[in-house]
């Protein structure tokens, strides 16, 4: 059975790329004309029109390459109810927002799945508006159950024929990854990756991007209080190895990559607790574990060069917004509080930009990375 190769002459509007040829860049280690070490893009979560410029705001500010990514519960939000709708309108505003940009961005769909009715729907829409399509066919997300390596392999085919050929790339699933990504897709299981099958997969297949299962989880409770979320380094690099040797193309995703900022966590919960009896909020907050970023930055030393992260930036919008309600409760502006969230968040998308070496891509950055601190005080 022969596999669907990507399009690359694919024209998409401008400024607009397949995720796969920025992200083939950064595992190459290729900035401006120069090449050096492999560094990975951060695929951000957004869910609003907001985030969506902050995360624009931020790739200019460093000459980074961009993934933004949809859920299909984004997709839902921004079309008041209606995934495929929603789409449409993600569609319009990011093409315009390109044109503008001084730097190549790539859109993806989060979690999308080729399983049920409306995922086969929404994966096809998304293969018609964005420019990249996860298919995660390794769980029947409607009925919360892992699939079959069969059922994944053919649900996945299926996506990479429609998509390859319209030069959209495709991120496949092999494994299922525990934790709450938001309520569309969940999992109290994980099942790690098994290497052989693995093989299978992607020869299969044909995806370009792959999301193993090696310890990571989304959300964030990645743990009990205290606790390490310890990665399966070994199962990666065995898997890595195995991937290159079949296309040196195959980009690795880490999902669930959150790590958290421990002082946006401090500054929330300051605010939390000067604002009255929210104490149990506070608790909340105190219990959030995320992954260490050494470990993160292992991966991506190893060749994991899209990480997913989502948490940490919601976190520092949160934070933002409960520093400005505290100190100015009674200002009747949505600009002023929409100032503070959208700065905050771009400083966090800016932070992890350069934790990822992300920035000097296609052109200098506009700020000094070496003294960047992201600060809700300031
Ligand atoms: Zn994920």
């Amino acid at each position: 059975m022969s596999v669907s190769i990507l399009n690359k002459k694919i024209q998409f509007p401008e400024n607009m790329k397949a995720a796969h040829e920025l992200i083939l860049k950064a595992k190459k280690g290729e900035k401006g004309n120069k090449t050096g070490a492999s560094y990975a893009l951060p695929a951000f979560n957004v869910t609003t029109y907001q985030g969506i410029e902050a995360a624009m705001e931020a790739f200019e500010i460093l000459g980074s390459s961009g993934v933004i990514a949809f859920s299909n519960s984004a997709c839902k939000h921004f079309g008041k109810g209606d995934a495929l709708e929603g789409l449409e309108y993600i569609h319009e505003h990011v093409k315009f927002r390109a044109s503008k940009s001084s730097v190549p961005i790539a859109t993806h769909l989060d979690h999308g799945d080729n399983i049920g009715e409306q995922g086969r729907k929404v994966i096809r829409k998304a293969i018609e508006t964005l420019t990249s399509v996860m298919a995660d066919n390794s769980t029947d997300h409607a009925n919360k159950c892992a699939t079959s390596l069969k059922v994944n392999i053919e649900a996945t085919k299926e996506v990479v024929d429609l998509a390859h050929p319209k030069g959209v790339s495709v991120e496949g699933e092999l494994g299922v990854l525990a934790g709450v990504e938001d309520e569309d897709t969940h999992s109290e299981i994980s099942t790690y990756t098994d290497p052989e099958e693995l093989r299978e997969f992607l020869t299969t297949t044909g995806v370009l991007m792959l999301a193993p299962t090696i310890g990571t989880m989304h959300g964030p409770n990645k743990g009990k209080p205290g606790d390490k979320v310890k990665l399966n380094i070994e199962l990666a690099n065995t898997c890595l190895k195995l991937a290159n040797e079949i296309n040196p193309e195959i980009i690795f995703v880490a999902h669930g990559a959150s790590t958290l900022y421990q002082q946006v966590v401090d500054y929330a919960i300051a605010n939390l607790e000067s604002l009255g009896d929210l104490s149990s909020e506070a608790a909340t907050w105190k219990n959030f574990v995320g992954t260490d970023w050494n470990q993160i930055e292992g991966l991506i030393k190893n060749g994991f060069c899209k990480i997913n992260t989502d948490t940490e930036n919601r976190q520092t919008y949160l934070a933002a917004l409960l520093g400005a309600v505290k100190s100015t409760g009674s200002k009747i502006d949505i600009r002023y509080y929409e100032k503070i969230t959208y700065k905050a968040l771009v400083d966090s998308y800016v932070q992890k930009l350069i934790m990822a070496g992300n920035y000097g891509v296609w052109h200098e950055p506009k700020i000094n990375v070496n003294e960047f601190k992201l600060d809700l005080n300031l």
